[in-house]
């Protein structure tokens, strides 16, 4: 199995969710990209480049197959050049018993007392574990494979941030990075999807939200019932209860009176009843996910 950066970013981007890095490694289309992703996009691209001219004498390795780019790396790290750029390295690590290839291209690779410094260039402005887990996870990634390809650990992990400030990245020793990775490669090659319930603010940037979103509204998901929150979906599954119409059922079973409190009642009456109740678990539309305007006031970048 090959574990690469970009799966750490699929596994926490927009929000953490498994089910998304199982479908992207299943190769299920997701659905297209909004402006305000291909507005960042660039935006980023130029924060990188801008970067990439501070240095000037920076030796370019971006070109080139997977492979001449790997060896230019070594060569590179060999010959002590100052400032690398795109380098690419890729070993292997024994995950959970079994021998994964693990790849990655961090930004910069900068010479400074006989070692080197691994640099990221990222936009975004908060660059902590609440905010942004998948590149603390990807510099450490880096990090690993530095070691695996050159011996010595990096001097340091960094990430030059949006608002042009370096922030320090605290390595992980290789059991604690191994559990991670070790977790991606279980759910990539899980013979079934993990389960994920649908949310608000989970789905709500993701590129398969309107595939879950159908398949939450298809099979009736509790997960569509207002104010009732990921870990209230997990509790209800564990119950047995997976759609709002076993939940509707259950309450009818189990409210003060049970079955016998319906003797007497009408079935009209009863129908009365189990409508204001649908009314009242009636699901949120995602129609509002789709608003680009909604993801563009979105700061958490
Ligand atoms: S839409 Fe939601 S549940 Fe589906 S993959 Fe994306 S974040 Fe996960």
């Amino acid at each position: 199995m090959f574990l690469s950066s970009g799966d750490l970013y699929h596994r926490y981007r927009p929000a953490a969710c498994d089910l998304r890095l199982y479908l992207y490694r299943l190769g299920v289309e997701s659905g297209e990209s909004s402006p305000y992703e291909g507005v960042i996009r660039r935006l980023g691209q130029h924060h990188e480049r801008a970067h990439l001219a501070t240095f000037g004498n920076a030796l370019d390795l971006s070109a080139g197959t997977p492979a001449e780019r790997r060896q230019r790396t070594l060569n590179a790290i060999q010959d002590g050049v100052p400032v690398i750029y795109q380098p690419l390295f890729q070993g292997t690590a024994r995950l959970s018993g079994v021998d994964c290839d693990l790849g990655g291209a961090p930004d910069f690779l900068i010479r400074e007392n006989g070692g080197y410094v691994i640099r990221d260039v990222k936009l975004s402005r908060r660059i902590n574990g609440r905010d942004h887990p998948e590149i603390l996870w990807q510099l450490r990634l880096y990090g690993r494979l530095y070691e695996l390809a050159a011996g010595p650990p990096p001097l340091r992990l960094e990430v030059f941030t949006g608002t042009g400030e370096i922030v320090v990245v605290e390595p992980l020793d290789a059991p604690t990075l191994d559990a991670e990775l070790s977790g991606m490669a279980g759910v990539i090659g899980a013979d079934a999807p993990p389960f994920e319930p649908v949310g608000w603010s989970k789905c709500g940037r993701c590129g398969y939200q309107v595939r879950c979103w159908k398949e939450a509204e298809d099979t009736h998901s509790v997960a569509l019932i207002p104010k009732v929150d990921q870990g209230m979906v997990s509790a209800l599954r564990d119950a047995g209860i997976n759609s709002y119409d076993e939940l509707l059922a259950q309450i009818r079973c189990c409210r003060p009176g049970g079955v016998e409190a319906r003797v007497g009642r009408t079935a009209s009456q009863d129908r009365q009843r189990d409508r204001h109740r649908h009314s009242a678990l009636r699901p949120r539309s995602s129609h509002k996910h789709n608003d680009p305007d909604r993801a563009a006031t979105d700061s958490r970048v």
